[in-house]
Order: C-alpha cells, then sequence, then structure tokens
C-alpha cells in the first residue's frame, strides 16, 4: 500500500467513461484530458483495425468521410454490449496510451466506468484490455454509480437517490443509496434513437433521406421533449426517395417533438418502471430528493419537464452532464481506499 502511494506520486490516476458515443478520460488535478467519439475504423467486411491507434476516435470520424469505399467506422460499445471485444480493447488501449505517454515506465491506475447491462464476460474483456495497455491497477465502476458521484448526489449516505443517465445507444435509470444500485434498469433507447425517430420522420413525411449526422444536428438544434421556449424552425437538406435528387425541406420543433414522442415514451416508461420496483422507504427519500438527470440525452431541452410530470418528482439537470460519468470515475480514485469495499468494483487479475 505504501508503495502503491509512493508509485501514485509518479504516475497518472485516469478515470475513463466508456461511453456508447463518447470516450472521456478525467484525470486528477487536470479535469478531462481526452474527449473523443468511441469509434474506431476498420476495413470493410472485417473486423480488422487500421494499422496502429491511427483509426480510433477523431482521427477514425473524420477519416470517415474523406475515404471511398474499403473503411467503415464502427462503434463497438453501441447498444451497451460490446460487439467486439478485439475493437473495443484496441480502442481502450489506445485512449489509455494516448493520455498516459509513451515515456511514462509506470503505468497508470484506471477506474472504468461500463454500462451496468454488461456481462460478466464483457466485464472481464474490458479489464484485461485495460491490463495490456499498460494500466498497473484497473477499478471498473458501474456507470450510474460514477454518474451519481459526478453529479454530487449524497450516493454513501442512507438516503435515495435517483440517475437517469442518457447516452447514445442505452438509457441507464438507477437507484442508489449507502453506496450501492438498490434497483436499477438498462434500456436500450437513447439518444441515437432519437436521431433515428427523426430520419423516420423526414421519410415518411417528406419522402427526403437524411443522414445520421444531419438528424443528430436537428435534435440538437430545434428538438424537445417538451413546448419550452419558443418554437422555431430550420432547413434540412436530404435526397429525394422518388427522383433521387439532392433537395432540401423547412421543419418545424413541433413536429420535431412529435416525432421523438415514442422514444421519450420508452424512456419515462423505464424510469416509472424502476420507481416502481423501490422500496418505499427509498421511494420515500426521492420525494426530497428528486431524479437527477446525466448523459448527453440530458441535453435535450423539456426532457426534465416530462420526466417531472409522468414522476411528480423533481427532475433536475446535472451540472455538465455529458462529463458527469468521467468525472465521477476520477472523484472514485481518489477516495477508493474508503469506498472500495463497499462498491462491489475491484475486480482482482
Ligand atoms: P454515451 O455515454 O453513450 O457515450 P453521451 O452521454 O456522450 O453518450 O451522450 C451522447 C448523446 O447525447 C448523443 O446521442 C448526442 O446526440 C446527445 N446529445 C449531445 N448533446 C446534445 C444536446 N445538446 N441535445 C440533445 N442531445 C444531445
Ligand atoms: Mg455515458
Amino acid at each position: 500500500m505504501y508503495l502503491d502511494r509512493l508509485l501514485g506520486l509518479v504516475s497518472v490516476d485516469m478515470g475513463i467513461d466508456l461511453g456508447t458515443c463518447n470516450t472521456l478520460v478525467c484525470v486528477r488535478g487536470q479535469g478531462i484530458v481526452l474527449n473523443e467519439p468511441s469509434v474506431v475504423a476498420v476495413y470493410k467486411g472485417t473486423n480488422k483495425v487500421l494499422k496502429d491507434g491511427q483509426a480510433v476516435g477523431w482521427m477514425a470520424k473524420e477519416m470517415l468521410g474523406k475515404t471511398p469505399g474499403n473503411i467503415t467506422a464502427i462503434r463497438p460499445l453501441k447498444d451497451g454490449v460490446i460487439s467486439d471485444f478485439e475493437i473495443t480493447e484496441a480502442m481502450l488501449g489506445y485512449f489509455i496510451r494516448k493520455v498516459n505517454g509513451r515515456s511514462r515506465f509506470i503505468g497508470p491506475r484506471v477506474v472504468i466506468s461500463i454500462p451496468s447491462g454488461i456481462t460478466a464476460v464483457e466485464k472481464r474483456a474490458v479489464f484485461d484490455s485495460a491490463e495490456r495497455a499498460g494500466a498497473r491497477k484497473t477499478y471498473l465502476i458501474e456507470e450510474p454509480v460514477a454518474a451519481a458521484i459526478g453529479a454530487g448526489l449524497p450516493f454513501a449516505e442512507a438516503t435515495a437517490s435517483a440517475i437517469v443517465d442518457i447516452g447514445g445507444g442505452t438509457t441507464e435509470v438507477a437507484i442508489l443509496s449507502l453506496a450501492g444500485i438498490a434497483v436499477c434498469e438498462s434500456v436500450r433507447v437513447a439518444g441515437d434513437d432519437f436521431d433515428e425517430a427523426i430520419i423516420n420522420h423526414m421519410k415518411k413525411t417528406y419522402n427526403l433521406m437524411i443522414g445520421e449526422q444531419t438528424a443528430e444536428r436537428v435534435k440538437i438544434e430545434i428538438g424537445s421533449a417538451a413546448p419550452v421556449g419558443p418554437e422555431t424552425s430550420m432547413e434540412v437538406r436530404g435526397r429525394d426517395m422518388i427522383s433521387g435528387l439532392p433537395r432540401k425541406t423547412v421543419i418545424t420543433s413541433e413536429e420535431i417533438r412529435e416525432a421523438l414522442r415514442e422514444p421519450i415514451g420508452a424512456i419515462i416508461e423505464a424510469v416509472t418502471r424502476t420507481l416502481e420496483r423501490a422500496e418505499p422507504e427509498l421511494a420515500a427519500d426521492l420525494v426530497e430528493n428528486g431524479i437527477t438527470l446525466a448523459g448527453g440525452g440530458a441535453l435535450l431541452r423539456g426532457i426534465n419537464v416530462v420526466l417531472t410530470n409522468a414522476t411528480g418528482l423533481d427532475a433536475k439537470i446535472a451540472d455538465d452532464p455529458l462529463t458527469c460519468v468521467a468525472r465521477g470515475t476520477a472523484i472514485y480514485l481518489e477516495n477508493i481506499e474508503e469506498w472500495k469495499d463497499t462498491l462491489e468494483t475491484d475486480m482482482e487479475a
């Protein structure tokens, strides 16, 4: 233990939010030092990662638009499960090495937040990847716990708090108390599904095919879950499904809200289902403490309003919801001696 402290002075402590959309790394004393898409470029039709780490994160994303034919992008955690271990490992390894620097001879201690829905085999794969990437010590933490810590919830106290983390591929709903998860649910409906609902709406209503990035832009610019603020409109471009030619049209915030109704409804259901499963004493605490929203999806206008209406509880958005989990992992690492026994996160090699 003493040696570990000593090593701590010369090595890096990293908290990693391994998200379905974005991976963030938070280093003690430095804050968020890496924030890149969880994307890996591979040769089309294979799972072969492009040579070196040249094909991960921003570089993979940038490469995509410009490279014809034989290269494609994979989001290995897209649905909150690890679709390909090798690709996930390549990605995680690249990020760890990028932050740690090649010259450092003592490996970092890393805490990685993982979706609460993943299997033991997947956990093991994440753990092993970190070790192979040079981590001196690796801890795994469930994402809702990291989100709660990052949001400053009293997660270790004898009072319940509720966290709803709406990411790209999954939404995690959890009720925490005494440093543990009392009830949780992970559903595969989140930000990506909002984009998809917009794509489908454009097809159905305008016979217009739009790309994923355009759909995401529409969501961020004019999307909402409830009528908050003035209604707006924007112009979108795509390809006409009948003529096959490029075309543009104007859409309104009202119609996009309508298009998002279904995925939003699924998230509301997941939240109410989880609340219904909570013990009465925990439920009673939530009347006081409310629900806290984290993840990029928490930034959708009015999402707190629909959740407040549906549950009768005060739903508030965490500060900087996109970095909440990463900041939580770093805080966890600072307090690891105190928390590691209560939180079942240590996976001894
Ligand atoms: P993950 O943890 O799964 O990687 P994030 O928490 O990084 O996901 O959130 C990514 C999702 O948040 C994406 O679907 C993205 O489109 C969405 N998002 C980001 N900013 C906004 C915004 N301002 N309004 C609505 N959605 C947003
Ligand atoms: Mg996340």
